[in-house]
């Protein structure tokens, strides 16, 4: 007879099991040991970890569970890409992304249902905050991919014939995690850390700190507590140059503005795994792809002595946010200044469009509590306004 509540062993990282075994009289190596078969195998029913003693898996299959979210849709765009939609319960729902590359794989993972930092040209801004996703709801993430990556793949060389022998074993499928889904991972902390410390622990993912990347909007505090407790590959999405572009772009800046915030991005790279901060900055037709804006971004980074590299995204439209994407001869003109600057510039490949997995098309299905989609509705042409006069052309480029 299991419990009524059983406890969620995805919940748990390497510490956090071995101290709740410890709780059932367990040693710490019997921890580690079903730490391995939950995430090395992808196994989440007690009677298959069969070097474990019996004694002890009864008791975990009264007290616990392995379980991760259910994927109820599965989309596989035509360059491969591929986005998993998982109910999390009370009718919200999440999306993973998954991004095949030559060298690497990249699991996009979801941190929150929504996001409440309302940000003018995010889907998943738009659609308001229900609640913060638990640690094994993150974890579940890429446990559920692994296994679903890995049963397509024992699938395609079980049939096919035409596998080039190179592709048989091409390593681990999901090399790369960023923390680039739905939500602000560093507004649901501790759960995002949990999670993380799983991903890099090698008796769960053992992915390399700098193939482990958190993109935040700027939560300073937390920016340093991540520094501090787990430190990883960091993105900051900055979209604008100045405070008063950024204020209307990206709400959290009335709060930490850009001064604090590139000040704190110091203070991460002086324990951060790689050398350098990645900015995320979205293509806004007419908003912030102006020349003058890439100008003002070189003087803002030097002035602050931020090592950095831009990432360029073409902002992929979603219904009413009223906004157009850069036409591509501008966007390569901002980053030619920013490249003749001598800052790495790369402009990010839209992926998995025709499924709606791209950067910021995450939308899932996300019961607003906090009325937050229907403010955002009614206010997004107004937000933007104060921006026009700065800014060449906007006129032309915000949708009546
Ligand atoms: N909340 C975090 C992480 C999730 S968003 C953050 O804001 O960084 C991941 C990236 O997608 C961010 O850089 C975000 O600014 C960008 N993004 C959001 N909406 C987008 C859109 N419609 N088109 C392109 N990129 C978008
Ligand atoms: Fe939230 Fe990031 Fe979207 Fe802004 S861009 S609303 S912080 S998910």
């Amino acid at each position: 007879m299991s419990t009524p509540n059983p406890v969620n062993l995805l919940d748990f990282d390497v510490d956090g099991l071995v101290a709740w075994f410890a709780g059932l009289g367990e040693k710490p190596f019997r921890a580690r040991q079903v730490m391995r078969w939950m995430h090395h195998e992808g196994c989440d029913d007690f009677d298959a970890m069969t070097d474990v003693a019996k004694s002890l898996r009864a008791k975990l299959k009264d007290l616990a569970v392995i379980r991760p979210p259910v994927p109820v849709r599965d989309s596989i765009s035509a360059d491969d890409t591929r986005k998993w939609l998982l109910d999390v319960g009370n009718a919200n729902a999440v999306e993973t992304v998954f991004i095949p590359e030559t060298s690497r794989g990249t699991l996009c993972v979801s941190s929150q249902a929504g996001c409440a930092l309302d940000c003018a040209f995010c889907s998943t801004g738009k659609q308001g905050f229900n609640r913060n996703l638990s640690a094994a709801e993150i974890i579940g993430q890429l446990w559920l991919a692994n296994k679903l990556l890995g049963a397509a793949r024992a699938d395609a060389e079980e049939h096919a014939t035409d596998l080039e022998a190179g592709e048989k074993d091409n390593g681990r499928i999901i090399s790369n995690v960023v923390m680039m889904g739905m939500g602000e991972p560093l507004a649901n902390f501790d759960n995002v850390v949990t999670a993380l410390r799983l991903m890099l622990d090698d008796h769960a993912y053992g992915l390399s700190r700098r193939r482990v990347t958190v993109s935040t909007s700027g939560i300073v505090p937390a920016m340093d507590r991540l520094r501090d407790e787990c430190p990883v590959a960091l993105a900051v999405s900055l979209h604008a140059p100045n405070d008063a572009l950024r204020d209307n772009l990206v709400p959290l800046n009335r709060k930490y503005p850009l001064a604090e915030l590139l000040q704190a991005c110091k203070r991460y790279l002086a324990h951060a795994p790689r050398d350098f901060i990645t900015f995320e900055y979205c293509m806004l037709d007419g908003v912030n792809d102006q020349p003058e804006h890439a100008r003002q971004l070189v003087a803002l980074v030097r002035g602050q002595g931020v090592s950095c590299k831009f990432n360029l995204i073409p902002f992929n439209p979603f219904p009413a946010s009223g906004l157009l994407r850069s036409p591509q001869a501008r966007v390569m003109a901002f980053a030619k200044i920013l490249g003749d600057a001598g800052i790495v510039t790369t402009v990010r490949k839209t992926r998995g469009d025709d499924i709606d997995a791209a950067c910021g098309q995450l939308a899932g299905d996300v019961k607003d509590r906090t009325r937050v989609g229907e403010r955002i509705a009614q206010q997004r042409i107004v937000m933007l306004t104060p921006a026009r006069p700065t800014v060449d052309g906007i006129k032309e480029t915000l949708k009546p």
